[in-house]
Order: C-alpha cells, then sequence, then structure tokens
C-alpha cells in the first residue's frame, strides 16, 4: 500500500460516522465564504475579516460532525426557508433554457406568466387562469 492509499484510508477512517455530507447549505455557506473573500479584496476591514471566517467554521464543523440526523434537520430547515428564492432561480433557468422555443408573457388582467411557441406571428392569447384574450407576436 503506497502513502497516498494510506492517506485515504486514514481520512476514511476519520470520516467514518461523521456527516461529511456536501448538501444544499453547505453548499451555501462556501458560496457566502467565497463572498466574502471578495469583499475582503474592496473593504478593507477586520469585521469583513472576521465574518469570512463563520461560513468557513460552520461548514468544517457540519462536515464534521457525528450528529449526523441534526445536520439533516438543519438542511432540511435551510431548503424550507430558501424554497421562494429556489422557485424564481428555477424560474428563470427555465426561461433561459426555453427562450429559443417559447416566448413568455404576463397576463395584462391576472399577471400569470404565460408562454407561447415562437415564430407563430401574430396570435390571439387566452390566459388559462383568467379566460382574458389578448393579442401578441410569438
Ligand atoms: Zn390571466
Amino acid at each position: 500500500m503506497n502513502f497516498l492509499q494510506r492517506m485515504l484510508m486514514a481520512l476514511q477512517r476519520f470520516m467514518n460516522g461523521r456527516y461529511g455530507g456536501f448538501d444544499a447549505l453547505n453548499f451555501a455557506l462556501m458560496i457566502l465564504y467565497v463572498i466574502f473573500c471578495i469583499l475582503q479584496i474592496f473593504f478593507r476591514n477586520p469585521l469583513v475579516y472576521i465574518l469570512s471566517f463563520l461560513p468557513a467554521i460552520a461548514f468544517i464543523f457540519r462536515m464534521l460532525s457525528r450528529n449526523i440526523s441534526a445536520r439533516q434537520r438543519e438542511n432540511q430547515k435551510f431548503l424550507e426557508i430558501t424554497s421562494p428564492v429556489q422557485k424564481i432561480f428555477r424560474k428563470y433557468r427555465r426561461r433561459i433554457r426555453d427562450g429559443k422555443t417559447y416566448k413568455y408573457f404576463s397576463c395584462p388582467n391576472c399577471h400569470k406568466e404565460l408562454r407561447v411557441p415562437r415564430g407563430r406571428g401574430n396570435i390571439e392569447i387566452t390566459c388559462p387562469h383568467c379566460r382574458h384574450h389578448f393579442q401578441a407576436k410569438s
């Protein structure tokens, strides 16, 4: 067994029974850390420097934690709290993905989002939510 294999086995033993999960919350903590690191370039402030450690410490703590169910609960809570933000992200990702085949409108009456296939010229759209009719170019 070479040195690298021995190191990997030691690491595996060390991580055994620990959370170690790279979940949504840890991902967010990592992003937060990167943001703080970037902020440090612009604000040479000791407070920013200290604050940048908090997400890093939380990240390491969660990775090494033996209380796996508590960490899973935290992540679940985090997903619940951020679900409105995730919804907005999903919506814009879908718009970017489907932008070539669909055109997005918001209904002039109820302001709900509608989409129609592109390239059909001027069409009459009926809103499926409120039955309002309007003309639009697809
Ligand atoms: Zn409508």
